[in-house]
């Protein structure tokens, strides 16, 4: 076990960093985050920052050690870094389940080497390959870049194999999955937490809503049936199992309107459905993350009380700093802001949470403050 007074690591200052780093603060552990950049939200309240690039060796021995155990706060940093850093220290997640969900395309060949059900896709590594894609699916066809895409950005919709074509192109000619729309019932993810000697523990799955791709929304508990939630979680713990997986994990899911379940994607780390966890939960995702990492057992998961989780993307800067006190004047609500400089559209600047004793009125509750705020 490594306990508190220890040195913990992180790759990458984003906000799931910079929340990593004050659960692991208020545990009594010191940070210290390797990041490029110098305004990184988790790089300014570090006790250490290593301003340097993920794949920078001399930067990363100095994290490795420095630090009694290392994790990543985001599925871009190389899984060789990782495997670099294993030389130095306890790293958790590890490289090899890191390496799984940077590529849509082993990611969901893994998933279904395990007999989970994914969307229906084609691997498309270059522009020929599209017609035999366009013969085994339905359009209208999602296009997306094997690695580096995220919040719906690297994908684009596409109905003849001419769009399609054009759509690789305008991608970068880069591997990519072409995918079937499915028919959707909503969103849900289930993050769980296992630990280094495999105890494993779920939240209850959120309900996710989405703007333009990002998530909006978190809704808790997600408004599906005992069943779906059932599967959901068993699910998401078989895939953890099969990776034996150390860490906290998300997994998102698609639900038809037929009441299929299919796996979306994976995140090895902390997840922005997941944000909830902070004031609903007896241990958020965040403290988790330390536990897990440093071979502690994973704390309660119960739900404390219903809640809806709103993001706050930079499009809500146009007039300036938003008027906080709009959240900050309700005693239900608590509001999140990650130290981010500069608010650009879509940018995810911050997320608020509100609490109340039935779901229908923390959604009324998180309705009212958008509106008020006006997005
Ligand atoms: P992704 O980056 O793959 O998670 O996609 C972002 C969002 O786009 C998802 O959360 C869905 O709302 C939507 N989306 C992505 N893939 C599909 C699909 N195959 N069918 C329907 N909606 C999708």
């Amino acid at each position: 076990m490594i306990l508190p007074g220890a040195t913990l690591g992180v790759l990458g200052g984003g906000q799931l960093g910079r929340m990593f780093t004050l659960a692991a603060h208020s545990m009594g552990y010191r940070v210290v985050v390797l990041d490029p950049d110098p305004h990184s939200p988790a790089g300014l309240i570090a006790s250490q920052h290593i301003q340097t690039g993920y794949s920078d060796h001399a930067g990363l021995q100095m994290l490795g050690d420095e630090c009694a155990a290392v994790t990543t706060e985001f599925e871009n940093v190389p899984a060789d870094s990782l495997e670099f850093l294993e030389r130095f220290c306890v790293v958790r997640p590890s490289a090899d389940a890191v390496r799984i969900a940077q590529d849509r395309i082993r990611e969901k060949q893994y998933i279904n080497d395990r007999d989970l059900p994914t969307t229906p896709f084609d691997d498309i590594y270059e522009i020929g390959d599209l017609r035999s894609g366009f013969e085994k699916l339905t359009p209208p066809l999602l296009l997306k870049t094997a690695s580096h895409g995220y919040d719906g950005k690297g994908q684009i919709r596409v109905d003849t194999l001419e769009q399609a074509e054009a759509a690789f192109e305008k991608l970068g000619n880069r591997p990519c999955v072409l995918e079937q729309v499915v028919d959707l019932g909503c969103e849900i993810s289930v993050i769980l937490a296992r630990s280094a000697s495999g105890a494993t523990v779920h939240y209850p799955p959120g309900e996710n809503t989405h703007r333009h791709g990002i998530l909006d929304t978190t809704i808790v508990p997600a408004r599906i049936d005992a069943d779906t939630s059932a599967r959901a979680v068993q699910m998401a713990t078989a895939l953890a199992e099969s990776m034996e997986y150390c860490g906290v994990l998300a997994v998102e899911f698609f639900v038809t309107r037929a009441g299929e379940l299919l796996i979306n994607e994976i995140a090895t780390r902390p997840h922005n459905s997941g944000h909830y966890t902070l004031d609903a939960c007896i241990t958020s995702q965040f403290a988790q993350q330390v536990r897990c990492m440093c071979g502690l057992p994973p704390g309660a998961t119960d739900l404390l009380s219903p809640v809806v989780m709103t993001n706050l993307l930079g499009d809500l800067w146009h007039n300036g700093s938003p008027a906080w006190e709009t959240i900050l004047e309700q005693p239900r609500a608590n509001l999140y802001l990650y130290g981010k400089h500069h608010a650009r559209p879509e940018r995810k600047m911050g997320h608020y949470n509100c609490l109340a004793g039935d779901v229908d009125t923390a959604i009324t509750l998180a309705g009212h403050i958008r509106g008020k705020l006006g997005f």
